[in-house]
């Protein structure tokens, strides 16, 4: 249990956003941090959130969505967002599925998508382009 290849702490930018489970606000996140069957959020209010993937029983997808505003919900849209989820790949070479992350950055209109075999923490696929030019696939 050395040697993980996608375990070190992702520092999340400051005033990303998400409801917290305990809670039930939406708070700033602090960190997430993604070890090879579970992820840890910290958000600012003092809580914490374990999800844990228990590989061999039944599998569990993971959705995160966060949203950076420069006001309040329901005043301003969101200038920067995150997707963040685990899914199964469709891929019989990547038979435990794969972590996919997306972050939106529209003041500097930016489109960044990561693709992570969940099996070996390995980037399978990476998309960075500009936001407008951006096209999403069915
Ligand atoms: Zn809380």
């Amino acid at each position: 249990m050395s040697s993980k290849s996608y375990s070190q702490p992702q520092k999340i930018p400051k005033n990303w956003r998400m409801i917290c489970p305990t809670c039930q606000k939406e708070v700033d996140i602090l960190e997430i941090i993604v070890e090879n069957n579970s992820t840890k959020y910290k958000f600012a209010c003092g809580h914490s959130h374990i999800h844990v993937v228990l590989q061999e029983t039944i599998k569990i997808w993971e959705s995160l969505k966060g949203k950076l505003r420069h006001g309040q919900p329901g005043e301003v849209s969101p200038h920067k967002e995150f997707i963040y989820k685990t899914m199964p790949s469709g891929d019989p070479h990547l038979p435990e599925g794969v972590r996919m992350i997306i972050n939106i950055d529209r003041e500097n209109n930016k489109y960044d998508q990561v693709v992570v075999d969940l099996k070996t923490g390995k980037i399978i696929h990476e998309e960075h382009e500009l936001l407008d030019q951006h096209k999403p696939k069915k």
